[in-house]
């Protein structure tokens, strides 16, 4: 069974803002977060009759394409989030060293 991919980026959310509350930043590590994750489990229901899942807790009611195209969707808003931040970073970085340089 698919898990809801609502619930489980809702989930993911809620996992990591409370361990970064209660992590000091030099002790996280990202795999203590990938474990965290992958505990996350809310499988969803098939409706056998019209071919859907239902999330029971969300009420979130989709074929598994959609299902997984929601959970593409939600990847895709993570990634670019953590891009930017890398960016950031980068440039970041970089005017560091053109000011030390000059
Ligand atoms: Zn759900």
């Amino acid at each position: 069974m698919p898990s809801c991919p609502e619930c489980t980026a809702r989930e993911k959310k809620k996992i990591q803002e409370k361990y970064e509350a209660e992590t000091p930043e030099e002790e996280r590590h990202r795999d203590d977060l990938i474990k965290l994750f992958d505990e996350i489990d809310f499988p969803m229901k098939l409706d056998s009759s019209t071919k859907h899942f239902i999330c029971k807790r969300c009420g979130l009611y989709a074929t598994r394409e959609q299902v997984s195209d929601i959970r593409y969707k939600l990847n895709q808003r993570e990634k670019t989030r953590q891009d930017k931040q890398d960016d950031y970073l980068d440039w970041w970085q970089k005017s560091k060293k053109e000011k030390e340089l000059t």
